[in-house]
């Protein structure tokens, strides 16, 4: 199996290459040539299995025999060994016919450590492999940054250079990234905002120089690899509710398209989903362009459902590309006037789309009544963007006889301003971490120059 990209220029590459790689040199994203199909015989002989062997079993066709069977069970072993809960990703039932799946038992309480452990593995595997070693940057304001840190803090061919914006992250957050003392982990807080950090990693991207030869690696939601892992929990939670024989459908919180476009890719692999329902808070663009086929970038807005707060949607490009039936140029072209101007799609595109996806946008206000009105029904406390997903999928169900599974994105005790603000006293932190606030923090504070943090990543990178 090669990979492709969703613009049609980019040479072809193996997995290997496409997860070291990142962004195509065309601009597009990479996707599979062709879509591995799991037969209703794989998944019926799913029933019962382990997270860990399911999940070697949906990834084997993307791995295309690049890492040798047993040691890429080892790696996924390894990798969901990190979650707290035996059933990694446990379903948790809301109603008579709405599961809540429940994504943040990984080391990060978000659903980026599902793919992040694995990624770095992977990563560090084929680095080693190749006897090289490699630098990962990175700017966050909130989930990603720590879920790498923590996926790469035991990878000893990567350095690993997170940036945040000094300040302007909230304690917890930054503590998730600061406490992890690993010799390979370097914490950066600029004295900035987050657009400053982000676009000197863009920078550093652009212009890599300063390494001296060594690979610089992005880990952001456009790695092929991150899609690959996200497929698995699709899968596993269809075939635990009576997959293949009964078709599901799944509501997913969303901002860049990751998560649910690795839905998609479950089902384009034979999994039964009756449809979609795209989630989105404020930020709406994907909802727009669906419901209205608004294509068009608007300002940022800051939400309560901060993990969401996004202008463009980077993944939804690999859905594009199939709406316009793998046409890259079609792709290209529409996306280079979405930069410019307010655009849309063409009908044809659009109405695949809406075969198959629906969409809700849910405001601030509505998160804290839905976090108030889940509990007062199911005793559950929502975080806020799980709280975003509660709403949408009661508004967008469809078929009430299909059962509804609304992904669980962040565990409440991470973003406990919007739980304080719908009038709960807070939520404590699971047992592992209760002790975050008083664990020792190391980081250093830069200023918003691209040379002194380049010369920082230079100079301390092993
Ligand atoms: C990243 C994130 C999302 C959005 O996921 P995408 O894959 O970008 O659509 C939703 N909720 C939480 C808690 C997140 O961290």
């Amino acid at each position: 199996m090669r990979y492709i990209s969703t613009r049609g220029q980019a040479p072809a590459l193996s997995f290997e290459e496409v997860v070291l790689t990142g962004m195509a040199s065309d601009g597009g994203l990479y996707v599979p040539e062709e879509v591995p199909t799991l037969s209703h015989d794989d998944l019926a002989a799913m029933a019962g299995l382990s997270y860990a062997e399911i999940a070697f079993r949906v990834m084997k066709p993307f791995i295309n025999g690049e890492i040798d069977d047993e040691t890429f069970r080892g790696i996924v072993e390894e990798a969901y060994a990190t979650f707290s809960h035996d059933a990694v990703v446990p379903l948790n039932q809301l109603d008579a016919n709405h599961f809540l799946l429940e994504l943040f038992h990984g080391p990060t309480l978000a659903f980026k450590d599902v793919a992040l452990q694995l990624l770095g593995r992977i990563l560090d595997h084929f680095l080693m492999k190749r006897g090289e070693r490699a630098v990962i940057m990175g700017a966050t304001s909130g989930d990603t940054g720590s879920a790498a840190i923590e996926g790469c803090r035991h990878c000893d061919n990567l350095d690993i250079f997170i940036l945040h914006p000094h300040n302007r992250v909230s304690e917890v957050q930054r503590r998730q990234m600061t406490t992890v003392l690993a010799d390979n982990v370097f914490n950066v807080a600029i004295e900035g905002n987050f657009d400053d950090a982000q676009a000197m990693v863009k920078a550093s991207f652009a212009d890599q120089s300063f390494l001296n030869g060594t690979r610089l690696v992005a880990v952001n939601s456009i790695n092929w690899a991150r899609i690959m892992a996200q497929i698995v929990y699709y899968v596993a939670s269809a075939v635990a509710l009576g997959a293949p024989q009964r078709e599901v459908s799944f509501c997913v919180p969303s901002a860049n398209f990751g998560n649910v476009f690795a839905g998609y890719m479950a089902y384009r692999m034979g999994l039964p989903v009756e449809r979609f329902v795209i989630a989105t808070n404020a930020n709406d663009i994907l909802h727009r362009t669906l419901a209205a086929n608004d294509f068009s970038k608007q300002e940022l807005k800051a939400t309560l459902a901060p993990s969401m707060d996004i202008v463009v949607s980077s993944n939804f490009e690999r859905l594009l590309f199939e709406a316009y039936e793998r046409d890259g140029a079609a792709v290209a072209e529409l996306l280079e006037r979405f930069q410019a101007e307010p655009t849309a799609l063409a009908d044809a595109p659009l109405a695949r789309l809406r075969e198959k996806f629906a969409s809700h946008s849910v405001d601030d206000a509505t998160i804290l009544e839905v976090i108030r009105e889940a509990h007062h029904r199911t005793q559950e406390i929502l975080d806020p963007h799980t709280a975003t997903g509660y709403r949408a999928a009661e508004r967008e169900r469809g078929d009430a006889a299909v059962p509804m599974i609304t992904l669980a994105t962040a565990h409440p005790a991470k973003f406990a301003e919007a739980v304080v603000k719908a009038g709960f006293p807070g939520v404590p932190l699971p047992p592992h971490m209760d002790d975050l606030l008083e664990r020792e923090e190391r980081y250093s504070v830069l200023p918003a120059e691209l040379s002194a943090v380049q010369q920082f990543v230079a100079e301390n990178r092993r």
